[in-house]
């Protein structure tokens, strides 16, 4: 391995979905490790056995990699420096936890929750901050072994100064420093004999060569403590880089009553996976040429860890479907339709099995539509527009129009010109709206409403030179709710102004 080599590591705990917070931290990682032509390690942080599940560990895996993003070692990859999993890493940690323990940087500590609640209820009665006394710091080895062989449960805790400054140089926060004296002995042990994440991840960083730890700001506590730990393991302590947080719009932590935050439900959503990417990089950091639509390779040139803000992000939704817009653009019209295809088929409009004439039909019906939409997912009302013809539906403004003395006129009038036409194009549409016009004498919203509302079912939506085309060849083709050709819907109407 070389030595210099930038090694990073995205380490997340299966605990839930990946949510865009830990999906920016794992993109910052990844953007740092290829720029650098670094590795990325995924490490899976299931110690904690009670909130962990290996199904979320497994969707974590789909949805990074639906994102875009990749590693060189992780427990579905494999690796030099596995495993990739912390609950198979128990005996590593035990191992170490002897040393520890043999060199006197680690303690046992017997006090039980009940005595350490008293200790923080005093403290904070006096208002202090409540700190761990260090009452068991001083118990010889020998004594607290017996206790141990006795069957007294104890937690190993690390003996650290408990006074002075520890600074270190974060490279988005710069200079930080903390005082000793209010950390306390970290516990590293639990008195179950789990190991404390604190403890752990400080173990797996340095055994996995990792040479700068990227993640979020609300681990800057923990920071301090696992520096205590990589000193008392006599360890080199990785350079750190705390990224601020995601909040909403109203500056409180990002959560459901924002809106969508799993990455999971975004792809649900439509969102592409390149827009998505796109927009994960701007929290925080902004391109210097003030572009800010680009590509995976394009921010790898760009992206720069020292200039990430240590401001809050914020996740604007509306900027997020702008940037989705603007990557649904830079695709072909083959590959709108495939990433439309699935919510079509979901919302029912379209078959599972697609034959050419189908496909081309999309490619044409996602080229109409799509400029109006955000999402892949609102294609499905768009859809609606054509295939959905319900004049029991109909508001009571269409109604009134369809009903009217013109409204009668000019579909009696159209429904006799439709009659002698095979297949209905725009332009046979624009000069049959002249005829109508002279045998009725209707003009303007007069004549061209009840046109709309008899061809939609409804009072406003696609221009009617996009909808005329894609209804005419949908028509013929066959779709699990049938397409109803333009004189279809004419004597659909007719029949119902007769009623
Ligand atoms: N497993 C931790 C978490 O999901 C991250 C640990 C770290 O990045 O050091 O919050």
């Amino acid at each position: 391995m070389n030595e210099d080599q930038v090694r990073v590591r995205f380490a997340p705990s299966p605990t839930g979905l990946l949510h865009v917070g830990n999906a920016r931290t794992a993109l910052f990682n990844w953007l740092f490790a290829r720029q650098r032509q670094g590795v990325l390690v995924l490490r899976v942080e299931d110690t904690d056995v009670e909130r962990s599940a290996p199904e979320y560990a497994q969707k974590l895996i789909e949805d990074l990699r639906w994102l875009g993003l990749d590693w060189e070692e992780g427990p579905d990859v494999g690796g030099a420096f596995g495993p990739y999993q912390q609950s198979a890493r128990l005996e590593t940690y035990a191992s170490h936890t002897q040393t520890l323990l043999e060199g006197g940087q680690a303690y046992h500590c017997f006090c039980t929750p009940e005595e350490l609640d008293q200790e923080r209820q005093r403290a904070l009665a006096a208002g202090k901050t409540p700190v761990y006394s260090g009452r068991c710091r001083s118990l010889p080895r020998d004594a607290a072994q017996e206790r141990i062989a006795s069957g007294e449960a104890a937690c190993v805790r690390l003996r650290t100064p408990g006074q002075g400054e520890l600074g270190f140089n974060d490279l988005v926060r710069g200079a930080v420093t903390f005082d000793l004296a209010v950390v306390g002995d970290p516990v590293l042990v639990r008195s179950s004999g789990l190991p404390a994440y604190n403890y752990v991840v400080v173990i797996d960083d340095v055994l996995m060569r990792i040479t700068h730890v990227i993640r979020g700001e609300d681990h800057l506590a923990n920071t301090v403590r696992q520096i205590l730990t990589y000193q008392a393991l006599d360890y080199p302590v990785p350079q750190f880089a705390h990224l601020s947080m995601v909040m909403g719009e109203d500056n409180s932590r990002l959560s459901k009553r924002h809106g969508a935050t799993a990455v999971h439900q975004f792809a649900q959503d439509g969102v592409l996976a390149s827009a998505l990417f796109n927009y994960l990089a701007l929290l925080g950091w902004a391109p210097p040429d003030g572009n800010e639509v680009l590509e995976q390779s394009e921010l790898v040139r760009l992206f720069d860890l020292k200039k990430v803000s240590r401001s809050a992000a914020i996740f604007d939704y509306g900027k997020l479907h702008w940037l989705n817009r603007q990557h649904i653009k830079r695709l072909s019209g083959r590959a709108q339709a495939e990433e439309a295809l699935p919510h079509l088929q979901e919302a029912g409009y379209l078959p599972r099995e697609m034959t050419d004439a189908h496909w081309s039909w999309l490619e044409g019906a996602v080229a109409a539509l799509i400029e109006r939409v955000d999402t892949f997912a609102d294609l499905k009302d768009s859809f609606a527009q054509v295939f959905d013809f319900s004049l029991e539906e109909l508001g009571e403004e269409e109604r009134s129009d369809l009903r009217s003395e013109c409204g009668g006129k000019v579909i009696r009038s159209f429904a006799g010109l439709l009659a002698g036409i095979e297949q209905l194009d725009y332009a046979a549409f624009a000069e049959m709206t002249k005829t109508i016009k002279e045998e009725t004498g209707c003009k303007g919203r007069d004549l061209f409403h009840p046109l709309r509302v008899a061809l939609t079912a409804r009072g406003s939506g696609l221009d009617l030179d996009k909808f005329i085309p894609l209804v005419e060849s949908g028509a013929g083709l066959d779709f699990p709710i049938p397409l109803k050709s333009c004189s279809e819907r004419c004597e659909a109407v007719m029949a119902y102004l007769d009623k």
